[in-house]
């Protein structure tokens, strides 16, 4: 919790706990989720709360802010440089570290100078496969889709 100390955030019992639960997290949880999780715990923590201590983390580059859900942002305490893969059915995601060539061509990255790539998959877990036909990957409407 030490290196919270410098982030100027008053910190409150309901804080340190949001900080806490994401410290060493892999399940990339959404706002939603800490708060459940939290709520029983710390009756007075509200949305608002995990709403700020988020921003302030995601700002202060503590906490990375996935968009690989279109409808929710979800949460990672790991900021070191992977990808991610998503489940289309229930949501789970998770890293993916190999490195994935993507080198642009000049016409491709038109004059920019590239600082970095975020490479978002997209599929259905081992449960999820054996459940959810694979009509789940055709004839939806998912932005996601190829
Ligand atoms: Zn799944
Ligand atoms: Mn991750």
């Amino acid at each position: 919790m030490e290196k919270f100390r410098g982030l100027g955030l008053k910190l409150t019992p309901q804080r340190i706990a949001i900080m806490q639960y994401l410290d060493g997290n892999t399940e990339h949880p959404s706002a939603d989720v800490i708060y459940k999780s939290l709520t029983k715990k710390y009756p007075t923590m509200s949305m608002a709360t995990v709403y700020n201590t988020l921003e302030v983390l995601t700002n202060r580059g503590y906490v990375r802010e996935l968009t690989i859900e279109p409808q929710k942002k979800r949460f990672d305490p790991n900021t070191k440089h992977h990808h991610h893969l998503m489940c289309m059915a229930c949501k789970k995601i998770v890293d993916v570290h190999s490195a994935v060539n993507v080198d642009l061509s000049p016409e491709e990255h038109d004059g920019f100078e590239i600082i970095g790539h975020h490479i978002e998959f997209y599929g259905l877990c081992q449960p999820c496969k054996k459940r959810e036909p694979i009509k789940l990957l055709k004839g939806g409407s998912h932005q996601w889709q190829m």
